[in-house]
């Protein structure tokens, strides 16, 4: 049936379970995650529909055990990013060709064995390999990564649904076209939801992807790939490849057939792409569309009429949940003189408080940074608040590598708002507190504007609903993620797109239409039932 005119309704948010002892999910969850630590899995690379194995490889390791080995995984050369461009390039032909609405069946039934099925698998291989806890692995690995396969065929069917009007003796159309090559899409290890999203947003719109995942979350992503295998997707629409991103970044850009990147990770491998690209241009079929979400200095602005327990409650989730390892982490603050002393003892209260270790004891709050790479460069940042006199430590401040990669949440106080820790992003469990006088709120507002380069997400808190519309309005380019009176975390799709500007990337709000259109190259098809029959026009006749 390729002939219907089709609508998807708007999909519910898939809901959370709570996982609360002796619960069905609680259970399952612990059976999995006892599977997936006693056993070790070999990550081939998967191209045309097919494993492939390099026999050079490396390991996946716990981020809070880092002497066990969780996995091995296979390594793609040049000459395997070269079968997966092939690989791409040959499904192109049906993928694109296929109905939109098959290729959507594809992901809701990904959606629904991810919701499933496969649950506590996505669950355990996203707590073991990237460190989040069962809430965090839960609102990523199986709610997010739903709503984005769900809402995205959604929004796919309102695009479709777009057409162009016709005027007298005339029919136009407009043809959705894929576009011509392949896409390459770089994930991030933060995020199992954004690593599904990268691939199956083009993916929906007829395009076929090679995948290069993120090492530190090869193993939540090579169940992915299963899934989505299992759901339906036919060989070589999606490529996975491990391996190095430099390596594989430079064979895949050389080829003249790249059609556009989806890229999630840091502004220096975004702006390495883009370099690489743009010395290539004249090699390519077409303009390749680069989209890029990146880095991200996220501030909280308190405004004199806040409430002290919201906002020490909303700092404390939004700085350290996930280790503020989420793009959207809160990592500097500006508080009143005036509020200080209240949003110091409830803050200070709830560090002490939340416990931190292993993901497998439930009553950890705080796991572990994502490897060693993050460890010392977090430890890094926080030696430097320590060595400096504009800054004093208020909490955390240790860390320890010994069995895993631990770093203690840590408040920084700074005399200085354009301190390093509240100007460069640290991708780490580091909050930096900027006091300013209540009488200079002007000023420190437009500070806030202007201290960092990027531009992802910021609040402002206030009971003051006019200041903060005063602020909303100041504060305009600074966020493109912008929250009143709530932390900047936990953006959910359907509800808050997502994405930023300034240094932050491309903005091109993943989960929505914004996303999906930059994934089509569309035709427009005019056809005419009375062809003119003179040259001439009517006043050259009279
Ligand atoms: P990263 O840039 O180190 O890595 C991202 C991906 O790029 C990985 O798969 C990596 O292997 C690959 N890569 C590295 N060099 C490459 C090259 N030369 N060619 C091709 N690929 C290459 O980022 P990360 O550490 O995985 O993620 C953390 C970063 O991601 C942070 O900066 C964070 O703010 C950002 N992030 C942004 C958003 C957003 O929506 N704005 C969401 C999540 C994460």
């Amino acid at each position: 049936m390729n002939n219907a005119i089709f609508n998807f309704q708007l999909p519910q948010n898939e809901a959370m379970l709570d996982y609360k002892k002796g619960s069905s999910e609680r259970n399952q969850l612990e059976l999995e995650l006892q599977k997936q630590m006693g056993s070790q899995v070999e990550i081939p690379l998967i191209i045309g529909g097919k494993e492939v194995r390099t026999n050079q490889t490396g390991e996946v390791r716990m981020p809070h055990r880092h002497s066990h080995v969780l996995a091995t995984y296979h390594k793609a050369t040049e000459k395997e990013a070269g079968m997966a461009i092939a690989a791409a390039l040959e499904a192109h032909n049906v993928w694109s060709n296929l109905s939109w609405t098959v290729r959507a069946s594809i992901l809701l039934k990904a959606a629904e064995l991810i919701g499933g099925k496969y649950r506590a698998v996505m669950n355990a291989a996203t707590m073991l390999g990237q460190s989040k806890n069962i809430y965090q692995a839960e609102i990523d690995a199986v709610c997010e990564t739903i709503d984005f396969l769900k809402f995205n065929a959604y929004f796919a069917s309102r695009i479709y649904g777009m057409q162009p009007s016709s005027a007298f003796n005339q029919l136009n159309k407009m043809e959705f076209r894929p576009l011509e090559g392949f896409v390459f899409t770089v994930s991030p290890f933060n995020f199992t939801s954004i690593a599904s999203n990268l691939n199956m947003a083009p993916v929906m719109m007829g395009n076929t992807t090679v995948w290069k995942p993120a090492t530190t979350s090869l193993l939540s992503n090579y169940y992915l790939m299963k899934i989505f295998m299992e759901a339906g997707l036919p060989a070589g629409v999606i490529n996975f490849i491990p391996g190095s991103g430099a390596l594989i970044g430079k064979t895949v850009l050389a080829s003249p057939h790249l059609a556009g990147i989806h890229f999630t990770g840091s502004n220096e491998t975004f702006n390495s792409l883009w370099r690489d690209v743009s010395v290539q241009l004249p090699h390519y079929i077409s303009y390749p569309r680069l989209i890029g979400e990146t880095g991200g200095k996220n501030f909280i602005f308190v405004h004199p009429t806040a409430s002290c327990r919201d906002v020490a409650v909303n700092a404390y989730r939004g700085a350290f949940e996930f280790q503020g390892q989420k793009c959207s982490a809160v990592s500097r603050m500006y508080i009143p003189e005036t509020l200080w002393p209240e949003i110091r003892t409830e803050l200070l209260t709830i560090c002490a408080d939340a416990p931190m270790g292993d993901v497998t004891n439930r009553g950890n709050f705080i796991n572990a940074v994502i490897d060693e790479g993050s460890f010392d460069n977090c430890m890094s940042y926080i030696n430097y608040a320590k060595n400096s006199k504009e800054a004093e430590i208020i909490a955390g401040g240790k860390g320890d590598k010994t069995s895993g990669y631990f770093v203690e949440p840590t408040v920084i106080v700074t005399s200085n708002p354009r301190f390093k820790t509240m100007v460069e992003e640290i991708f780490g469990p580091i909050l930096t507190i900027y006091i300013y006088a209540d009488d200079k709120m002007e000023e420190t507002v437009k500070l806030c504007n202007e201290t960092s380069p990027y531009g992802l997400t910021g609040a402002v808190f206030s009971r003051d609903r006019v200041a903060a519309s005063v602020m909303c309005e100041q504060l305009r380019y600074s966020a493109g993620n912008f929250y009143i009176n709530d932390k900047p975390t936990g953006a959910i799709v359907g509800l808050q797109p997502f994405g930023g500007s300034r240094a932050s990337g491309t903005n091109d709000k993943a989960g929505g239409e914004f996303n999906l259109i930059r994934w089509i190259s569309p035709r427009t098809i005019k056809e005419t039932f009375q062809p003119a029959s003179d040259y001439r026009y009517g006043y050259m006749t009279e």
